[in-house]
């Protein structure tokens, strides 16, 4: 068994690493209180061929494993959250969907243009009314012609407000339920089809999330993606991956607060000694390491099975439940290291913790993982 990552792996994390300090770390806190997505740094990391890391080469993009795509997520979370998930949710979610199940004309269309960052783009599964039982949307695709009709709302989507290219999720058999549903590609042009409300959030603020309306939107069928009431099957597979994102970030935002409290403990002096000096401290330090470790070793290993198309959804569901609440406990071992500065803004640690937050949220909840992994334990057990 090899844990370690490949030269090309190293590089890729040392430029992205690079960047981050340069371009990222700087600007976060401002980005967060703005809550503004930092277009032009997106525009930067177009250029490092950052949006089509899910992408060909034959389509212009930079084809990257699992592992390097984790290994990216992490960095830019170690900068900036909000900026790692709007990478995440182009990449993973909607370039990753047209990639695996598009036609040869969409791909040829859609991911050049993706790959390149000239369009941002989304995936919309989620509604005002489905969340965890997705198989509950109400969005319905009916078939008119050669063309379908689409009507609904999805809540809560990333990039929503300046994505252009969507994959939108959309009931086409409601009595078949899960066995019912399509995928579709919407573009921002398309009559009836519009963002609706950015929404205000606790944290990854600089991320933008908000709802899309769809109102008798009118497509062809050469824009239904993958087979016909395929798409929650489709969409399965494409969270099993999502989800190695997600934990990725959260490995990212988990050692930015270890980064921080490493640089605090050295400077913040109490009862005569500096903060690194007293043993619980020291012991706080060492549980963050530990856990930041043990996580990301999850997420190598799930991404490791995805990269060589084995079954992984039992290992992406472990790796992400445990790498999203790993975060949170690291997170605010970091706010209590800092003290009262940790509760203030001055400090990136309280940033780290409310971003973190999202990680036990999207892509499948910490119940949901519970769900699924108690689901592939029993699953041979009669
Ligand atoms: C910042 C952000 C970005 C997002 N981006 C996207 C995106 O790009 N695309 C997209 O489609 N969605 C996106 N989402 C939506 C996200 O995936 C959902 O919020 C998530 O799946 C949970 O759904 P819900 O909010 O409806 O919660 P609910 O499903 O209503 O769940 C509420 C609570 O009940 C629990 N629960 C539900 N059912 C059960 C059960 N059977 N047993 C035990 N507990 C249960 C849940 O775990 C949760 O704690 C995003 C959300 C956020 C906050």
């Amino acid at each position: 068994m090899n844990f370690n990552l490949t030269e090309e792996q190293l590089l890729l994390q040392q430029t992205i690493r690079d960047f981050v300090i340069k371009e990222v770390i700087p600007h976060a806190k401002e980005w967060d209180e703005k809550e503004e997505v930092p277009l032009n740094t997106l525009k930067k990391l177009s250029e490092l061929g950052l949006m089509g890391m899910t992408i060909d080469s034959k389509y212009g993009g930079a084809a990257l494993d699992t592992v390097s795509i984790a290994t990216v997520i992490e960095e830019l979370a170690r900068g900036d959250g909000s900026l790692a998930l709007t990478i995440a949710a182009h990449n993973g979610l909607l370039c990753g969907h047209i990639s695996i199940f598009g036609s040869e004309d969409q791909k040829k269309k859609y991911l050049p243009d993706l790959a390149s960052g000239k369009k941002l783009g989304g995936w919309a599964l989620t509604e005002p009314g489905s969340g965890s039982d997705a198989s509950a949307m109400k969005t319905t695709a009916k078939k008119n012609g050669n063309d379908w009709i689409i009507n609904g709302t999805k809540m809560f989507i990333s990039n929503s407000t300046i994505g252009e290219v969507f994959v939108v999720l959309t009931v086409t058999d409601p009595a078949k339920k899960q066995k019912g549903i399509t995928a579709f590609i919407l573009e921002k042009g398309d009559n009836g089809f519009k963002s609706g409300k950015k929404l205000e959030k606790m944290g990854m603020r600089s991320s933008d999330t908000g709802e899309l309306i769809l109102e008798d939107v009118k497509i062809p069928d050469s824009r239904r993606l993958g087979e016909l009431n395929q798409g929650f099957i489709n969409t399965l597979m494409m969270l099993d991956k999502g989800r190695i994102g997600i934990g990725a970030l959260a490995v990212g935002l988990a050692q930015a607060a270890l980064d921080e409290s490493l640089k605090y403990v050295n400077q913040r002096e109490t009862f005569g000694k500096l903060l690194k000096e007293h043993e619980v401290i020291r012991f706080m330090l060492a549980d963050m390491k530990t856990e930041i470790e043990a996580a990301r070793l999850l997420i190598y290993r799930a991404a490791s099975l995805a990269s060589e198309g084995k079954p992984f959804t039992l290992e992406a569901s472990v790796a992400k439940l445990f790498a999203s609440e790993m975060a949170m406990r690291v997170c605010n071992k970091g706010i209590q290291i800092h003290g009262g500065y940790g509760y203030s803004r001055e400090f990136p640690v309280e940033r780290y913790l409310r971003d973190a937050k999202l990680c036990e949220i999207g892509e499948g909840t910490s119940e949901v993982q519970r769900m699924v992994i108690a689901r592939e334990l029993l699953k041979f057990i009669s």
